[in-house]
């Protein structure tokens, strides 16, 4: 794409350009955020940013990724009591109380959200369609399938790559107008303006991030990152 700092309209087309960013290690401890230490998701996340990686490898890892993330933001999820028959004797386990949502926040959070399935088969899936305007980095909502009713005790909106943090603080808006009572956002990479951003704008929200990374060029795309999150998942490029 070119480097041009203004376009026909006069609006900036580099919109990150001069604007101050934190440093990693300053948003390393903000409270609520997790980034997973988890060796096997390391792993699968260098592969992931490999530019050599083809489209359909791309996409099953980001479906395993979403897997392992999906396991860690659903640890603290609360249970209740639940008598059950096994061959042998009555018992009373346990299952999980209330409903479980997934918002996968169109289109890049679709292999995300396919991840988090195998972990939680039972989960309404509810889509948000975002577009963000490539000028001002603004999100624009163009599709919104939530359901009229909700009975769910937690919601994840889920969407690779947490950027300026736009578009996940808009989803986070759109849900919480739901009264939906807890809700967490799930990325694979975050740079830290936009999760200092997205923290500081719902301090009330888990974040669950597989790696923090430097920083977002002038366009709004992180460094060292991996692209296009949703260019490489469908091979639009
Ligand atoms: N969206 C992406 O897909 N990649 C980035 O680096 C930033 C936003």
């Amino acid at each position: 794409m070119a480097e041009t700092s203004t376009q026909s309209s006069g609006r900036p087309s580099l919109p990150m350009q001069g604007v101050p960013q934190p440093r990693r290690d300053e948003v390393l401890n903000l409270p609520r955020v997790h980034i997973s230490s988890h060796p096997v998701l390391a792993d699968k996340l260098t592969a992931l940013r490999d530019k050599h990686t083809s489209v359909p490898e791309f996409y099953r890892l980001v479906q395993e990724i979403g897997a392992l993330l999906a396991y860690e933001a659903t640890a603290s999820l609360v249970l209740e009591p639940y008598a059950v028959e096994t061959p042998m004797e009555s018992m009373v386990g346990q299952r999980l109380a209330g409903g479980i949502g997934i918002t996968p926040i169109l289109r890049a959070g679709l292999g995300l959200a396919e991840g988090f399935r195998q972990v939680i088969p039972d989960a309404q899936i509810w889509h948000l369609g975002l577009r963000r305007d490539e000028e001002t980095l603004q999100a624009l909502e163009y599709y919104n399938r939530l359901p009229h009713t909700v009975d769910l005790q937690v919601c994840y909106a889920v969407d690779p790559m947490l950027a300026t943090g736009g578009s996940a603080i808009d989803a986070i808006n759109v849900l919480k107008r739901r009264g939906i009572p807890r809700l967490s956002y799930v990325g694979i990479i975050a740079a830290p303006y936009g999760l200092l951003k997205l923290a500081q704008t719902h301090p009330d929200i888990d974040i669950y991030i597989g790696a923090l990374d430097d920083n977002l060029n002038d366009r709004g795309y992180i460094l060292p990152g991996l692209g296009d999150a949703g260019d490489r998942q469908f091979g639009t490029f």
